[in-house]
């Protein structure tokens, strides 16, 4: 038995996921710390909903409709200068101004339920819903999008906006008396780089989310360096990280995150680094400082959180029959209903249920590789799917000859059964940046490596600073 297995079968699953409750001791004064550096970015003039709906100068209203007996009053341009006022007299509204009316998604609403709270008649419902293939998604809608009817004087649907959320729209313009024309729309929310540091008292997670990172930003770096750093087993107390990511902004309120542009992590005084970069075909990836690819071919464990239960051995006493079998893969003993990742990118040969997998699914990869995943709770691809390296194919379970929850996970290349917790080192690394893209890459990525690396050795300074 390995030094490393030792320490496996040790740990319990716990320890990776323990729960934001039980927040460790605060950590030391100069966490968290947050930097704001204004990104590179020009900023770009944002606009409101109802600008980029087209109709500037008409608020919002949120009411139900209520039918107008008279043209509304001018809600235009203050006029200011007095000469000016007396000389131009105000006109009636034209006739192609628009009253909009919003009606947010609700639980247990159709599309005509909001066609007839907006005071729409079903036709029109139907007109819309035939004039294009866009048109015909309305028809499933998510509770909290928005629908902003825009009606003229005679309650006529003129345009129809699905708000999908704050920066995507699609919009449906009446073109003569029966059809709409459908068009997209998306704003560019205003970006500026923010840095946070951890180190980890218990848990990646715990300390992570007390250092001011989201859950998703963690499972983003884990996923990073998921090939260098066993996340389950490899974290001790101490280890630390330091990230540079992007924060979105639409009229100066914060409106997400956007990704990860560095990172470093530092597991058992061994640190790793990572930078985010876009090559000349649009495709983004992290790679090291250096332009090799972080993504290794496969992960080395196709789940987060759980301890090797039985390893990889030819010559076992099968747990269930009593009789020497070979065990030809590793398992993960972990809570019913973990994610399972698809260890690479491939596709699925087959996702079935026998009486002694139970329900499984048998991944291909390229021409000589093939992973194996038994025993799931449930399946979450089919037979044929594509699927990416870490996307979840399943939930860990105790179905067909199992003792218990755990996922029986095996790794063959060319047909022969390989140990998955020492096959992986040995197989190439996914692509690297090439040499004729190399002068751009490092031009792309110096900026945020340099700016992280200043941030670290501001930390380090202060923390060396005498105190009071
Ligand atoms: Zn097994």
């Amino acid at each position: 038995m390995t030094n490393k297995t030792m320490q496996a079968n040790k740990l319990s699953p716990k320890k990776f996921l323990a729960p934001v409750g039980q927040l460790g001791k605060a950590l030391g004064r100069h966490f968290p710390r947050t930097h704001l550096i204004a990104a590179g970015v020009a900023a770009l003039a944002l606009v409101g909903i109802g600008a980029m709906s087209g109709d500037k100068s008409e608020p919002r209203r949120h009411a139900l409709p209520i039918k107008l007996a008279q043209a509304p009053a001018v809600a235009g341009d203050e006029i200011t200068n007095a000469a000016e006022a007396e000389a131009t007299p105000i006109d009636a509204p034209p006739a192609t101004e628009l009253r909009s009316v919003e009606q947010t998604v609700r639980s247990g609403d159709t599309l005509s339920t909001l066609f007839d709270r907006a005071g729409q008649p079903i036709e029109t419902m139907y007109q819309v819903l035939g004039s294009s293939k866009e048109a015909k998604k309305l028809a499933r809608l998510n509770i909290g999008e928005t629908l902003v009817f825009h009606v003229d004087q005679e309650d006529r649907l003129q345009k129809l906006v699905r708000q999908h959320n704050r920066l995507e729209s699609t919009e449906f313009n009446r073109k003569g008396d029966d059809t709409f024309e459908m068009s997209r729309h998306q704003l560019d929310p205003d970006s500026q780089l923010a840095y946070r540091e951890a180190v980890i008292e218990n848990s990646l997670f715990v300390s992570g989310i007390e250092a001011g990172l989201t859950n998703g930003m963690l499972m983003e770096i884990a996923d990073i360096f998921g090939s260098d750093i066993d996340f389950a087993l490899d974290i001790r107390k101490g280890d630390r990280f330091t990230v540079l990511f992007e924060e979105n902004f639409l009229d100066g309120e914060k409106i997400g995150n956007g990704p990860i542009m560095a990172v470093s992590f530092t597991n058992r005084g061994e640190t790793f680094e990572a930078v985010r970069y876009t090559d000349t075909a649009g495709d983004s990836n992290y790679y090291t400082p250096e332009g090799k690819s972080m993504r290794k071919a496969f992960i080395r464990t196709p789940l987060d959180i759980g301890r090797i239960s039985s390893h990889f051995n030819p010559r076992r006493l099968h747990p269930v029959f009593k009789t020497v079998r070979p065990h030809r893969g590793t398992d993960y003993a972990a809570p019913r209903g973990t994610p399972i990742y698809a260890t690479g990118d491939g596709r699925v040969l087959k996702a079935g249920y026998s009486k002694a997998n139970g329900n499984y699914v048998f991944l291909q990869h390229g021409e000589r590789y093939v992973t194996r995943y038994l025993h799931l709770t449930k399946r979450k691809v089919k037979t044929g799917q594509r699927v990416k390296q870490r996307q979840v194919i399943g939930t860990v379970g105790s179905t067909g000859y199992a003792t218990g929850p755990h996922l029986h996970y095996e790794f063959l290349v060319d047909g022969v059964h390989r140990n998955p917790a020492t096959i992986v080192r040995k197989l190439p690394k996914a692509k690297s940046i090439s040499s004729k893209e190399m002068d751009r890459f490092k031009a792309h990525v110096a900026p945020a490596l340099a700016q992280l690396a200043r941030y670290s050795g501001e930390t380090l300074l202060a923390q060396n600073e005498p105190t009071e």
